[in-house]
C-alpha cells in the first residue's frame, strides 16, 4: 500500500452512494436544490456540481446520470440508452450532448487517444478495432472472457485478445426521450488479435479516458506483456486514462480557452472522472491506481513503464 496518498474516502453506510465522488455531509438542515425540499440528517453533496441531495434518494428509484452521477431533477428528463433488459442506463441532457453513440462516432476520439501514446513514445503501429457496445454486449463478453476486465456490474471498457464475434452498436437515434439502437454483429478471423470495446453513450471526454485505459491493456500485449498482477497492470491503465484528461484539455481547443457554459461543463466532468479514479475502493483499480501514480509522480512514466515490463513490478526503494 502506499502510504503517502491519502486513503480513499469511506461512507457511514454499508453501501458507498453511487459514483465515489459524492461527500456525505451530517447533520444539519439544507435545501435539496432539485427537488425544493428541505433535508434534515445525512445528506449528499457533488464537489463540483453545487447540487445536494437527501441520501434516500440513492435508494428510492431517481434515475441517475450514468456519466456525471447526478440524479434527474423534477423539472428535466434523462435520456434512455435503451431498456432494462439490455442496458438500463439513463444520461442526464449535459452528458448526452457530446455522447459517443455508435461505432463510426468513435474514430476521431480513438485519434486522439493513438496521438497521445504517440507523443508519449509509445506509438501503438497494430490496427485495433474499437467498437461502441451496450451494456448487454459488455456483459456477455465479460462474463467467461478471458481478456483483463474491470470488476462490478458496469464495465465500461475491455480489451479482448479472443476471436469472439462482437455485436456493436451499429446506429443510433433519439425517439421520445430513448434511444434507440441498430446492431450489427462482427465475425473475425485471425486478422486482428487485439480489439476494444466501450460502452457507448457515454460522454467524449469519459470515454476518452476509458479508451486511453484499454489502449495500455493493448500496447502491453503488443509489447508481449502478459501475467501482470492485475493491481499493477490496471493501475498503470488508470494513470494512462487519468493523464489522457488533462493532455486531451490541453489539446483540445475548445475545452482549454472557451469560457463557455458547455466547456465549463467539460472541466467538471473531466474533475469528476479524475475524482472517481482517485477515490476507488476496489483493489486492482483504487489501489492499483494510487501506487503506480505514486511511483509516476516519482519517478517519471518512462521509468516506470519499463521497470512494469522488465520486472512486472513498480519502482520502489
Ligand atoms: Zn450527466
Ligand atoms: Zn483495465
Amino acid at each position: 500500500m502506499c502510504q503517502l496518498l491519502p486513503p480513499p474516502k469511506r461512507y457511514p453506510k454499508e453501501d458507498p452512494p453511487p459514483g465515489a465522488a459524492w461527500t456525505l455531509v451530517e447533520g444539519r438542515s439544507v435545501m435539496n436544490n432539485l427537488f425544493s425540499e428541505q433535508i434534515r440528517g445525512p445528506h449528499l453533496k457533488r464537489e463540483f456540481w453545487n447540487q445536494v441531495y437527501c441520501y434516500d434518494h440513492t435508494r428510492d428509484g431517481t434515475h441517475i446520470c450514468c456519466s456525471c452521477r447526478r440524479f434527474e431533477p423534477r423539472n428535466e428528463k434523462f435520456v434512455s440508452l435503451g431498456d432494462d433488459r439490455r442496458d438500463g442506463r439513463r444520461i442526464c441532457n449535459d452528458c448526452f450532448s457530446t455522447a459517443i453513440l455508435e461505432t463510426q462516432g468513435i474514430e476521431p476520439l480513438v485519434r486522439y487517444v493513438l496521438r497521445f501514446f504517440d507523443h508519449l513514445n509509445m506509438k501503438i503501429k497494430a490496427p485495433i478495432p474499437v467498437f461502441s457496445v451496450d451494456r448487454g454486449e459488455m456483459r456477455r463478453q465479460t462474463a467467461g472472457g478471458t481478456a483483463p476486465v474491470h470488476p462490478d456490474t458496469t464495465v465500461l471498457g475491455l480489451t479482448m485478445c479472443s476471436y469472439r464475434d462482437i455485436t456493436s452498436v451499429d446506429k443510433s437515434r433519439l425517439q421520445g426521450r430513448k434511444i434507440v439502437t441498430e446492431m450489427e454483429t462482427y465475425r473475425f478471423g485471425h486478422e486482428y488479435r487485439i480489439k476494444i470495446l466501450v460502452l457507448f453513450g457515454l460522454p467524449l471526454v469519459m470515454t476518452g479516458g476509458i479508451l486511453a485505459h484499454e489502449f495500455m491493456h493493448a500496447w502491453l500485449r503488443l509489447q508481449g506483456v502478459s501475467r501482470l498482477n492485475p493491481e499493477i497492470e490496471e493501475g498503470i491503465c488508470q494513470v494512462m486514462g487519468y493523464q489522457w484528461l488533462d493532455w486531451f484539455e490541453a489539446v483540445d481547443p475548445e475545452a482549454s480557452s472557451s469560457r463557455s457554459e458547455k466547456a465549463q461543463f467539460m472541466r467538471n466532468l473531466k474533475k469528476t472522472f479524475k475524482g472517481e479514479v482517485e477515490n476507488m475502493l476496489d483493489g486492482a483499480y483504487g489501489d492499483g491506481f494510487r501506487d503506480a501514480q505514486w511511483a509516476v509522480s516519482r519517478y517519471g512514466l518512462d521509468h516506470v513503464i519499463r521497470h512494469i515490463i522488465r520486472h512486472k513490478t513498480l519502482p520502489r526503494e
